[in-house]
């Protein structure tokens, strides 16, 4: 048996208790409360990436008419098959056989907030953001883990903007996917899909999309190649592809413009000469699907998440029962510091509660016995330290050792 075979995620998130798929809920993963950190971390940075981004953040409902997607254009071209659809029944009261679609994707209701009232040339771009669950109609044998899900949570936004904002705005996006993605050890790879066969609009405004898309990548010096015809039939897009730690290509990131729905559902604003004109939609995901992303970030760390996403960033592991006390005092204040501690207080051996929390991927281990307690004061904490890949950091002032850890957390590393 070869020991460096990579663990898929269904595996790991198993062994660490962070979620789990079960058959009342084919496609739809358990999240743990361990793995509902990880899950909320990442919602917590993409929340302020997109504030300083100045994007503002909405929330739309989940269960809409099916009307909404018919004036979309999503009914046919993305096929009222794939989506959950509910005709309720007259026991109802208000249902009167209208048929509601579990939505599948944020875009047709992103319009009816952009309509909730008459909107100015200052606003634009008006940056509207939603981590919003969709449901999506995977057939039972595609569904798998968490990187082929029914219900998805993604970090969508949709940016309305005038034609000459494209080019910046879309330079502003490439960048924010950029810096996330390099964040994590992934290289990127942009593709521009341009026009497919079937499509919305006029060429005019596929020529100039098309145009200020590629100059964009030429601007920013992103390596890009093209998927010529790959577009949507709403409007060219460029596709993110990121390589994994296994050598694996992933498609997450998209950027898309669309001439299509501004049209379909009546889209207007106010120029500076007081006349009215359709803004350009831009949709895109920085990472897509929270549910597919940590999958494939548990896959690509093989578990030992960066600390910041840890769900426990140090493991207290006392030597014997006497120094219990000590531990807890330990454990306190590292916990008054905002730091996930766990306190090992269990009977094992310090040598099996160092290979548990290792197998558990804890960053550091924390050990405490005699000596580091009969080094302390009142005023000075002694601990002793060991990294998970093994590594020891000697009997180490405690204050020390929160700083490290501290500023490993912001920094992201
Ligand atoms: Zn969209």
């Amino acid at each position: 048996m070869d020991d460096k075979q990579p663990k898929d995620h269904k595996q790991i998130g198993q062994e660490q208790e962070l979620f789990f798929t079960n058959e009342v809920a084919p496609g739809a993963p358990f999240w743990l409360p361990r793995g509902m950190i990880i899950f909320k971390e990442l919602e917590k940075y993409i929340r302020e990436l997109t504030e300083k981004a100045g994007y503002l953040e909405t929330s739309t409902p989940i269960m809409v008419k099916s009307e909404l997607f018919k004036q979309s254009g999503h009914w046919t071209k993305f096929g009222s098959h794939n989506m959950y659809n509910l005709l309720l029944s007259d026991e109802d009261e208000d249902a009167d056989g209208i048929s509601y679609t579990l939505k599948p994707m944020n875009c047709p209701e992103s319009t009816v907030i952009y309509r909730f009232r008459p909107r100015s040339y200052r606003e634009l771009p008006l940056r509207l953001s939603e981590l919003g669950r969709l449901h999506r109609r995977e057939k039972s044998g595609e569904v798998n883990g968490l990187f082929r899900v029914r219900q998805i949570t993604m970090d969508d936004a949709h940016i309305f903007v005038t034609e000459d904002q494209i080019f910046e705005e879309i330079g502003n996006i490439l960048d924010i996917m950029n810096n996330f993605y390099t964040m994590f050890g992934f290289s990127v790879e942009f593709k521009l899909a341009t026009r497919p066969e079937g499509r919305a609009g006029t060429d005019i405004m596929w020529d100039k999309a098309e145009k200020d898309l590629e100059e964009v990548l030429k601007a920013k010096k992103i390596k890009s190649s093209d998927k010529k015809g790959d577009g949507a039939f709403y409007g060219p897009k460029i596709d993110a592809h990121i390589e994994d730690s296994l050598g694996r290509s992933w498609q997450l990131a998209t950027v898309q413009l669309d001439f299509h729905m501004p049209e379909a559902f009546g889209l207007t604003y106010i120029n500076d000469q007081g006349q009215e004109k359709r803004p350009v939609m831009i949709h895109r995901a920085i990472l897509g699907s929270f549910e597919r992303f940590i999958g494939i970030l548990t896959e690509h760390y093989q578990g030992a998440f960066p600390i910041w996403l840890s769900p426990v960033q140090v493991a207290i592991l006392p030597v014997s029962e006497k120094v219990h006390p000590f531990a807890q005092k330990i454990l306190d204040l590292i916990k008054d510091e905002n730091i996930r501690a766990e306190l090992d207080t269990s009977n094992k051996t310090v040598g099996a509660k160092i290979r548990e929390a290792s197998l558990q991927r804890v960053p550091y281990l924390v050990i405490i016995g005699e000596k580091e307690h009969g080094a302390s004061s009142e005023d000075k904490y002694f601990v002793s330290v060991r990294t998970r890949t093994g590594e020891d950091l000697g009997t180490i002032l405690l204050d020390k050792f929160l700083q490290t850890v501290k500023n490993e957390i912001e920094k992201k590393s």
